[in-house]
């Protein structure tokens, strides 16, 4: 009986854990949308809570546009959900793709979950604290890490050390 009442547990925590989508489980930081639509500009609403994409190079959405691509000076970028410093300067690279690249992010402080849309599997980054959508990571970055954080410009401010 200790047997089977262990099987019943565990099959009961995994039937209710899987209601929600693990990465949406909990996080630190939780608001309903309408309050995140008052706190975030609508290009950052947009890619911050519904995943989308600015595009390339001029890094822009709805009107808006973010200048990080350029930015070459020493500090954070932080989430603009939550302003949790998340990436650094000192991993940030030019990768050509015409987003924010990084090859890692500051210890502890996003999460990632796979994103089998568009065709293809990719992983997606978010904020650790907010749950805010950042962009994806792929494994064609530099050393050390191999990883290339292509992240939105509209997801994060940047601040200079
Ligand atoms: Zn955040």
């Amino acid at each position: 009986m200790l047997t089977r009442r262990i099987f019943l547990t565990t099959t009961l925590a995994a039937t209710s854990a899987a209601a929600l989508p693990a990465w949406a489980a909990s996080f630190e930081i939780t608001r309903t949308p309408a309050e995140w639509k008052k706190l975030l500009t609508p290009a950052q609403f947009a890619v911050l809570r519904l995943e989308a994409t600015e595009k390339p190079f001029s890094n822009s959405l709805k009107g808006e546009s973010s200048p990080l691509l350029k930015e070459a000076r020493k500090g954070t970028y932080d989430c603009a959900g939550c302003a949790l410093p998340a990436y650094s300067s000192d991993t940030k690279y030019d990768s050509g793709t015409g987003w924010p690249s990084f090859y890692d992010a500051i210890p502890d402080a996003v999460r990632t979950k796979e994103d089998n849309t568009l065709f293809s599997k990719r992983t997606e980054v978010h904020c650790r604290r907010c749950g805010g959508h950042f962009g994806h990571i792929f494994s064609d970055g530099p050393k050390p890490t191999g990883k290339r954080h292509c992240l939105n410009g509209l997801a994060l401010t940047f601040t200079p050390a």
